[in-house]
């Protein structure tokens, strides 16, 4: 069994993080002090049990309303900056050495900022949290179903602006039910006219069509949760027996899986961890890979969902260098700078790491 420290060590890839889901319950403590704002508790631990109480509770308001905590103390450009900053340094500490960490900018312009200067502001602090750890970043943009098409297109036409300056891609995030993806074609068309990159959330609440609509309609390149995949297949004893064509279709294509194991068993996305559908994916070569999601609210790291994901499938080092390795070629830089992290960084890494640990 692999322990904690080990897995601390070895290089990972984290590609599906929310900017809003990730604070330091110090940063929560200090930014509402400074704001006026009241907290429901005080101190670090309380904030943190607060914040994931939601997932723990599998309680959808709750979850919901501790997002609108999160961004009402992101609403200026050096909280914006300085929480930026301090996710890249967050995920240095934990071997990330490369991530893409997404946000909706619409959701930070509520006292006066355009998207324009949320989206430099949190760059700003990327690239300083990048100077001083190492760790390389893409910044993905979000826009929400259950905003209008114009906010969406809008969101998509400042991810292709920004491209130059550190955005890869664009989201589509928020509650499946009643908000379809094609609502906001026009972003999507607009994106893909551009040749530029497209994951959604998508099969984590909602069924099969939600996942067909994202890649046949929408052409996301990767797809967010997509645990509903599930229902595209027989299964019996934990084993696929078969498989209905759009399964087929996201196997072949190696379209890219998004899993978040702790976020999805805390908002009822999967019953459990033991019944979550990961390790089926994995072991018959879907390309899948481990996020976190929101790292306050689930009160996780990539660090314990590789931990977990050890622990309750039996996955040995190759395993982990595996699912990383899946993450790094489903990444939204290009081609070149993917080559030199997988083989100057992950694969010298998890080689320097078997001979340090005796790992074979
Ligand atoms: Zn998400």
């Amino acid at each position: 069994m692999l322990d904690e420290k080990i897995i601390r060590k070895a290089p990972k890839v984290e590609l599906h993080e929310h900017l809003d889901g990730s604070l330091r319950p110090e940063t929560v403590i200090a930014l509402a002090e400074k704001k006026g704002m009241s907290l429901p508790c005080f101190t670090p631990e309380e904030i943190a049990a607060w914040f994931s109480k939601g997932s723990d509770e599998k309680s959808l308001s709750l979850y919901l309303k501790s997002f609108e905590v999160t961004t009402a103390l992101m609403q200026d450009r050096d909280s914006l900056k300085r929480i930026a900053r301090e996710e890249i340094e967050d995920l240095a500490a934990d071997g990330v050495v490369y991530a893409e960490i997404r946000f909706a900018p619409v959701l930070h312009t509520k006292e006066g900022l355009s998207m324009e200067d949320v989206v430099s502001s949190v760059i700003e602090g990327l690239q300083e949290g990048r100077k001083s750890t190492g760790v390389e970043f893409g910044l993905i943009l979000s826009a929400m179903r259950d905003q209008s098409a114009e906010i969406s297109l809008k969101t998509a036409e400042l991810a292709v602006a920004f491209s130059d300056r550190g955005v890869v891609g664009f989201d589509l995030a928020g509650d499946e039910s009643g908000n379809p993806a094609k609502k906001h074609i026009k972003a999507f068309e607009f994106i893909r006219a551009q040749n530029f990159n497209i994951t959604i959330h998508a099969g984590e609440a909602f069924g099969l069509e939600s996942i067909w609509q994202a890649i046949q309609i929408c052409g996301a390149h990767r797809i967010g949760h997509g645990t509903r995949l599930t229902d595209d297949m027989t299964i019996e004893n934990g084993k696929i027996r078969k498989m209905g064509t759009l399964a087929h279709f996201v196997l072949d294509k190696r379209i890219p899986l998004e899993m978040c194991l702790t976020s999805n068993v805390g908002t009822g996305a999967a019953e459990s961890y033991e019944t979550h559908p990961f390790p089926l994916f994995f072991r018959n070569n879907f390309r899948v890979f481990l996020s976190t999601d929101n790292r306050l609210m689930s009160n996780t790291s990539l660090t314990k969902e590789f931990y977990i994901a050890a622990e309750k499938y039996s996955l040995d080092i190759h395993d982990i260098e595996k699912i990383t390795l899946n993450a790094m070629k489903s990444a939204f830089i290009h081609h070149e700078k993917r080559l030199r992290l997988i083989y100057d960084v992950i694969k010298k890494g998890y080689a320097e790491l078997r001979e340090e640990y005796g790992l074979s």
